[in-house]
């Protein structure tokens, strides 16, 4: 935009008018342009572990790390293809590596996150416990309340659309919720016990996790656009 500005004062064409209106208008597409992309939602997405750090094993040996690693970059996809590239969307970790908790919130804070879920399968020593949960933070912020909404919206398409149990909207004090409340909204949302065979063989399948990673997205697109 500058570099057609300067072009504009430099240019010694006799007859400016004619090169000025197409010139305007391009310059006034590309503050739209601007505008749009300024308005892009950054959403962080948290994929679990990773590396030698493998989460929780499914009673059918798969890995929560994986799981959640796929998810995610489901997501990314779902957002390109679906939403249009409506959502400004990052991950934590993009490969099978271990990042530490800090770090997570680090990156979120500086790409000035609008919203931050971390993503988790669950685990349990009762093999009957099943169904999703979400985690919001404990400490008191300005965020406090929309991760409160953000995880109900999580909650309530993944329930409804998918058929799994609501265990509900919990606190804690998990140092990734902790250390983003003071600056976005965050959630940890545990989408279901890979210690229940009928759980831990519904991630095995590739497009049971695509409408995982779509029920994520529904929600964060619910949250986002009823945000007052
Ligand atoms: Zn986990």
């Amino acid at each position: 935009m500058l570099i057609t500005l300067k072009f504009l004062k430099w240019e010694p064409l006799r007859n400016v008018k004619l090169w000025l209106r197409p010139l305007q208008v391009f310059v006034i597409l590309m503050l739209q342009g601007c505008l749009v992309f300024a308005q892009r939602k950054v959403i962080v997405i948290d994929p679990g572990h990773g590396g030698k750090d493998s989460g929780a094993i499914g009673v059918n040996y798969l890995q929560e790390k994986k799981v959640v690693l796929n998810i995610a970059m489901e997501i990314l996809s779902l957002n390109k293809t679906i939403f249009e590239n409506r959502f400004d969307i990052y991950l934590t970790r993009y490969t099978d590596t271990l990042i530490s908790l800090s770090d997570r919130t680090k990156l979120a804070k500086a790409l000035n996150a609008d919203v931050f879920i971390s993503l988790h399968c669950n685990h349990a020593n009762n093999s009957s416990a099943k169904g999703v949960e979400v985690y919001v933070p404990n400490s008191n912020s300005r965020f406090t309340d929309g991760a409160i909404e953000l995880g109900l919206a999580v909650l309530n398409e993944s329930t409804i659309n998918l058929g799994l149990k609501n265990r509900g909207d919990k606190i804690a004090n998990f140092q990734v919720l902790r250390e983003s409340n003071p600056y976005y909204p965050a959630v940890l949302f545990e989408m279901g016990f890979v210690t229940n065979k009928n759980e831990a063989d519904y991630f095995l399948k590739t497009n049971n996790r695509s409408a995982m990673a779509l029920v994520i997205l529904m929600g964060l697109y619910n949250f986002l656009n009823t945000e007052s």
